[in-house]
């Protein structure tokens, strides 16, 4: 049933490239084992949670490795942020081995098991598209559900790079080397497995990730497999904005945000990911202050601090946002009232191809619409706009917006002094009030039996 419904998905040429990596895997097939006495791996820094799950599938009668990122982090001596475990066991049976767990997934099955606050990701081994169980690819080859499961050797082949298809068992020490990751890693290259273009086709995103993971892993991107980056650039187009979400939110807070920007460009592959890489980075001030917001956040990053994602995308989006606010006053719409239309015409705008999750859109509005707020320094409204949570965030847009030389510097300057001045020197620091808020009148409504009106006269907020 499901073969018949593979073979209606699968389409001629997918079925020829299943074939060509197919026959990629053949050749590789016996892995190279690396002793505890051949490499460097300091067993420390992986983290007991991925060590008792290894553990606890071993036992339960289950291969099971650490695999992907943190070996390969683990080799060039960084510490991993996160643990992948692969395994032969169902997700399934994952789940019956340790009771905090639980399936997540459909386009890619797997299970998360839960260590205290840790959360550590199972994955089964996949195997090739013409074994049984269920997946699919759509018309330009785009893998849209991969879960069929196979063996140790086809789950390598389906990894992207050859650093990434490296398998550490936590309990012999040995690594598992497949596809010559080890030798490729001492050479500081970033090498597809397989071919190329058809590992690009099948999933578009790997392009993404080429450039950053050797940005920030300063590997050079091997020959071939940067060769057809550029003339696929377009297939990037065809990813659900979620991933495309998912992905870019790793760029920008690995550490080398400019760096991968600045690859990004130069291999074409920014066109449609966000306004900002197509438009803005093509303005003089644009261009300052989104490199400017991407440098802080590295700099906070590679310093262990954390950064606020709202904030950084409400940095590269705000050009955007205030080209059109500047359309709806030009239009005649009152400032405030044409920001908010900016806003969120921007933001909608930009969900099409990559969706920002909406807990940082609703910080991001807060950023934004805190910025004409800072222009008023006259009457009590400074002192308000300090109370406000978000203003430690709305200040530093400021600052960002003075140094790149969008507005001018003495603003920021003021409210530096002003947040931590004494009452006396603030009440000093304030402007003229040259609108003082106008006294409203409020007509109540008539009672019937009275001739005159009555008005009252509201007090000032
Ligand atoms: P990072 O250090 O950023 O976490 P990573 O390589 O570990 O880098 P993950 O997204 O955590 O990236 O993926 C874990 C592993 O899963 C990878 O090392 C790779 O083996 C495999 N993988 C991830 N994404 C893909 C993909 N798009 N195609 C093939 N294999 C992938
Ligand atoms: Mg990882």
């Amino acid at each position: 049933m499901i073969k018949k419904f593979l073979q209606k998905v699968f389409n001629k040429k997918t079925k020829a490239q299943i074939a060509i990596n197919k026959a990629d895997s053949s050749n590789t097939s016996a892995a190279k084992i690396i002793s505890a006495s051949k490499h460097n791996i300091n067993k420390n820094l992986i983290s007991q949670s991925a060590l008792k799950t290894c553990d606890g599938l071993q036992k339960a009668g289950f291969e099971a490795f650490v695999v992907g990122g943190a070996v390969r982090d683990l080799l060039l001596n960084y510490k991993p942020k996160d643990f992948d475990i692969a395994t032969n066991a169902t997700p399934e049976e994952v789940y019956k081995v340790f009771r905090r767990s639980r399936i997540i997934g459909r386009r890619f099955r797997l299970v998360h098991v839960l260590w205290g606050n840790e959360t550590i990701e199972v994955s089964t081994f996949r195997g090739h598209h013409d074994n049984e169980g269920d997946a699919a690819v759509n018309d330009s080859g785009r893998i849209i559900r991969d879960n069929i499961f196979g063996s140790l050797e086809e789950d390598a082949v389906r990894r992207d790079f050859t650093a990434n298809a490296l398998y550490y068992n936590a309990t012999t020490e040995e690594v598992l080397d497949f596809h010559n990751g080890v030798a490729d890693l001492k050479a500081s290259l970033l090498r597809m497995i397989g071919d190329p273009t058809t590992r690009y086709q099948e999933d578009p995103v790997r392009m993404l990730r080429a450039v950053r993971l050797s940005a920030k892993l300063g590997l050079k991107i091997e020959k071939n497999t940067q060769a057809p980056i550029q003339k696929l650039a377009d297939l990037l187009q065809d990813v659900p904005p979620s991933r495309l979400f998912d992905e870019m939110l790793k760029l920008f807070l690995s550490g080398h945000a400019v760096e991968s920007i600045s690859a990004l460009r130069a291999q074409h592959l920014h066109h449609g990911l966000l306004p900002l890489l197509d438009v803005v980075l093509e303005q003089p001030l644009g261009e300052k202050f989104v490199m400017l917001a991407l440098k802080n956040t590295d700099d906070r990053i590679v310093a262990g601090k954390s950064s606020n994602p709202s904030f950084l995308f409400a940095t590269l989006l705000w050009h955007e946002v205030l080209k059109t606010w500047e359309t709806y006053k030009a239009q005649g719409h009152n400032l405030i009232p044409a920001l908010h239309m900016a806003m969120h015409e921007i933001i909608d705008a930009q969900a099409k191809k990559l969706a920002i999750h909406n807990r940082f859109t609703a910080t991001m509005k807060e950023i934004w619409g805190m910025q004409p707020r800072f222009e008023q320094r006259a009457g009590k409204r400074p002192y308000a706009l300090l109370t406000h949570p978000r203003y430690r965030a709305g200040y530093d847009f400021l600052l960002l917006r003075c140094e790149s030389g969008e507005i001018d510097m003495e603003l920021g300057e003021w409210w530096t002094e002003f947040a931590d001045a004494n009452t006396e020197r603030r009440t000093a620091m304030l402007l003229p009030d040259t609108n003082p808020k106008k006294r409203r009148k409020r007509n109540h409504k008539k009672p019937a039996t009275h001739s005159e009106p009555t008005t009252h006269v509201k007090e000032p907020s």
